[in-house]
């Protein structure tokens, strides 16, 4: 049939359970799919009896192309799959030349096939399919055997009305919903470890992402924010197009500097980067804030800090690493390709002006009454004025 182009078979996890929304995210993920393949020419995305299928042309690099649609918001598993007449006949033959071509690449002593037959008029039963599939291989490979209980490689049959399918591996995707299918939230992104998988993970869930930096410049680096670029550049390959909006603080953190306690600086500036998100997150029609806060991991995260710093807005705060263990947030930073590029060393604004002895249980009384030293509104506004907008698109 076809084979001048590459098939892939894409499964929607948790879509599937979406009752009659069902065709709506399905739309949004199909969306979402050519969005992320717009690079390739010649894509075709389809949806037939309840599953979704991406056609390229040939001369694309299957690795490359998987990858691509693996990093898709909502697709739990993609095959690539031969696609064939649906007749018995044919099945063997290309299921044998699918194995040799397998072969070719990776270390295959036993196989077995598992066999599914959607079209109920086709004249043989699922069992029977394997079977002869099964006797179709060992005769085209000789070296192999079957293996029912723990195979090398799972060769599966799929038998449909127009076509039939015959694929190996599932790459796993990341799941989740389709982005757009759940809002906007405005992450508070610095260049640590934890802010980007924060908004990874929020985005995961089919929330659009919109980001805040703040830096101290000239006490941070021009290097430290373009830092901050190249990790929202990592995250639109997941997330798509990301504003990047940065307001210098320096101002503000003078200001505490001279008329607050020296140890109240860190939660009071985090007071401070809160509100302006707020103010950018309206602004921007953004429904929640994101942060990558954790508990327990500094003393800015202690309970009473997060309680003092919630109450510095009206907006939901989701901080989806919250009970999350370094190591864990860690390991996903490493999968989701941020990681290297949060390790390099930059200073941050908070750290610029670090504390020696930072409270770590602040009392908000004690907060509110610091901030009434200040003139906050005219900080916030001078401060708002020094806001610029890069607007991020993925590699
Ligand atoms: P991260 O690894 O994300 O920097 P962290 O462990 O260093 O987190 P903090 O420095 O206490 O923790 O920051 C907590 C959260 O506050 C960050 O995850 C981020 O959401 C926000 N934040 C901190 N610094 C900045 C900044 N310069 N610009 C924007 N948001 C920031
Ligand atoms: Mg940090």
């Amino acid at each position: 049939m076809e084979n001048d182009k590459h098939t892939f078979i894409v499964r929607c996890g948790e879509i599937a359970l979406k009752g009659m929304n069902k065709p709506y995210f399905e739309r949004m993920l199909m969306e979402r799919i050519r969005k992320a393949l717009r690079h390739y020419d010649g894509v075709n995305v389809r949806r037939k009896e309840g599953l979704i299928f991406v056609n390229a042309p040939a001369a694309y690099d299957v690795d490359k192309l998987a990858n691509d649609i693996s990093k898709v918001f909502g697709v739990a598993s993609i095959s690539y799959a031969l696609e064939i007449e649906s007749d018995m006949e044919t099945i063997q033959e290309k299921a044998a030349e699918y194995m040799l071509d397998l072969m070719k690449t990776r270390k295959i002593n036993t196989f077995k096939v598992e066999a599914k037959r959607a079209d109920k008029t086709f004249p043989v039963q699922s069992p029977d399919i394997a079977r002869r599939t099964g006797a179709a291989v060992l005769k085209g490979c000789k070296v192999l055997s079957v293996d029912v209980h723990d195979p090398d490689c799972v060769l599966y049959v799929n038998v449909r009305r127009d076509s039939s399918f015959i694929y190996a591996d599932k790459v796993r995707g990341f799941g989740g919903l389709p982005l757009g299918t759940n809002g906007k939230g405005m992450i508070l992104l610095s260049g640590g470890i934890d802010s980007p998988v924060a908004a990874w993970m929020m985005a995961k869930r089919g929330m659009m992402i919109e980001a805040m930096h703040f830096h101290s410049y000239p006490y941070t680096s021009e290097r430290a924010r373009e830092k901050v670029y190249d990790l929202t550049r990592i995250l639109s390959g997941y997330c798509g197009r990301i504003k990047v909006h940065s307001v210098n603080l320096i101002d503000i953190q003078q200001a505490i500097g001279e008329n607050c306690p020296a140890e109240e600086m860190t939660i009071l500036t985090r007071r401070f980067m809160m509100k302006i998100a707020e103010r950018c997150a309206k602004k921007y029609n953004c429904d929640m804030l994101i942060t990558g806060e954790n508990i327990g991991q500094v003393a800015s995260q202690t309970v009473q800090g997060l309680v003092v710093t919630d109450n510095a807005v009206e907006l939901p705060v989701m901080r989806p690493l919250i009970a999350f263990d370094k190591v864990d947030i860690m390991d996903l930073a490493q999968k989701i390709g941020t990681y290297e590029k949060s390790i390099e060393p930059f200073e941050d604004c908070c750290t610029v002006f670090l504390p020696k002895h930072p409270v770590t249980k602040p009392k908000l009384e004690n907060i509110l009454h610091s901030e009434s030293l200040l003139d906050c509104e005219a900080l916030i506004e001078k401060a708002m004025e020094t806001l610029e907008t890069v607007v991020i698109d993925p590699e």
